[in-house]
């Protein structure tokens, strides 16, 4: 494994580095006034997406991109350095078209659409025309565990009806969110998990009906993460995705990649939260001591230093088995990053706010702002939880103990 960045991957860091310095970081203020006085998507979005498609910055995570499909080509692991860099700024990503969920949406569809399917929808969102939502979660049932899911999708004649309440679907509240790919049960009486299926459902369906815009953390976001009911919305049979009964196959084929951007992301994110600290350490003194001299400081400094490089090269093995060997291969990297990336993120935040001092909770400083996300990401795509019992279940399979075997190592001394 050779996780050194080529000569062309330099290049693009260079390259997504100045658009960030150019055009993104300096509208940071804009963003937030527009979107305070309830203009979304702010004005300024269009012209920054058609800036980076002319210079070549746009679908950078589809290593899979036909030559007739807008984007850059990269792998996974060229692809990471650029998605940390534009997890310093929170809304970066949709201006390259590489945001959650739209990016699994598209991996999504990109795998499995018929040709009527991508011309509908995966065209215009490999074009950023339109944008996406994925619907799984349930107010009503442990949605971690996906054969919990109740929403039904009932064949009806040449139409597929549905019926169910989803929460917490981001981009639901973007303006341009124009389909749901909605996760519900075509068969209950099936196994367990051939009961589930996608489908895709245009958002302006009569029955779709967004009841609210879920605040996480009291921090309201405008793309939304917003509670839906779905009541005898009808869609005809050809807009199921995939087979019937695929659809828990298919959730695991779109969290596999959809889950490493996010840790991308989060990198830089904490990357930046470390920054900020180190630059605050030295920038105050108090008890006759710049902060990073007070030994607490430094050590929540070092700590930081030690744990992000762990986590991008934990996301970097990941990304590297995701080429070379495939999702699935990778599952066990791609739940141990899931699991830990988010909490460094949140640490690192943490620990910076605690340098800031009281300015480390207002808005004046982005730190505020990023754990909240730092610490919804412990949740979306899965809870820590079932992540760190997937890796455990992963290692005693590949250690199966052989009754009446000892290990060698285990020899008496006395
Ligand atoms: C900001 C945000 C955005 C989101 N975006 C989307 C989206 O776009 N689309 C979508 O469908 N969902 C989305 N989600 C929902 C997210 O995927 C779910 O919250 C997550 O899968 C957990 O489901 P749940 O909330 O029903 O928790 P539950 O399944 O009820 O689990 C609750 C808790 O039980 C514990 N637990 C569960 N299983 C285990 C286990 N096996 N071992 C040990 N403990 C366990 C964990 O502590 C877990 O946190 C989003 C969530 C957030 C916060």
């Amino acid at each position: 494994m050779d996780f050194a960045y080529s000569p062309k991957v330099e290049a693009l860091c260079t390259q997504v580095r100045s658009f960030m310095d150019a055009c993104i970081v300096p509208r940071i203020r804009q963003w937030h006034d527009e979107v305070g006085a309830g203009r979304y998507p702010v004005s300024f979005m269009e012209e920054l997406k058609e800036r980076a498609r002319a210079e070549g910055l746009w679908n950078l995570f589809l290593p899979h991109l036909r030559d007739d499909e807008p984007g850059t080509r990269l792998t996974n692991l060229e692809y990471a350095p650029l998605a940390e860099i534009m997890g310093r700024v929170p809304w970066a990503s949709e201006v390259f078209n590489c945001n959650a969920p739209d990016t699994g949406n598209m991996e999504l569809l990109h795998m499995f659409a018929t040709p009527a399917q991508r011309e509908q929808w995966l065209e215009p969102l490999l074009d950023g025309k339109i944008r996406s939502a994925f619907a799984m979660t349930e107010p009503a049932v442990a949605s971690s565990d996906a054969t919990n899911i109740t929403t039904s999708i009932r064949r009806d004649g040449d139409d597929y009806v549905i019926d169910g309440r989803k929460w917490f679907i981001t981009n639901a509240a973007h303006p341009n969110c124009k389909l749901f790919i909605v996760m519900g049960k075509t068969d209950p009486d099936a196994p367990s998990h051939r009961q589930q299926s996608m489908i895709l459902v245009p958002a302006d369906a009569p029955g779709v009906k967004l009841i609210r815009n879920i605040p996480v953390v009291n921090h309201v976001a405008p793309e939304g993460h917003c509670e839906i009911e779905f009541k005898g919305v009808r869609v005809p049979r050809s807009n199921l995705l995939g087979e019937e009964g695929g659809g828990f196959a298919l959730a695991q084929a779109r969290l596999g990649p959809g889950r490493i951007h996010h840790c991308m992301r989060s990198i830089g994110a904490a990357e930046l939260a470390l920054e900020l600290m180190v630059e605050r350490a030295q920038a105050r003194t108090a008890f006759g001591k710049q902060l990073h001299e007070h030994g607490p400081v430094g050590e929540w400094i070092a700590k930081s230093r030690i744990e992000i490089d762990q986590a991008r090269l934990l996301v970097l093995k990941a990304a590297w088995m995701i080429d070379n060997v495939g999702a699935k291969e990778a599952r066990k990297e791609i739940a141990m990053i899931k699991a830990l990336v988010p909490s460094v993120h949140t640490a690192v935040c943490e620990r910076a706010i605690q340098v800031f001092g009281a300015m480390g909770l207002s808005p004046d400083t982005p730190l505020a702002d990023s754990w909240t996300w730092g610490r919804a990401l412990r949740f979306a795509d899965g809870p820590d939880e079932v992540h760190l019992q997937s890796i455990a279940r992963m290692e005693v399979k590949a250690r199966r103990h052989e009754p009446g075997k000892d290990n060698p190592y285990l020899t008496p001394l006395l």
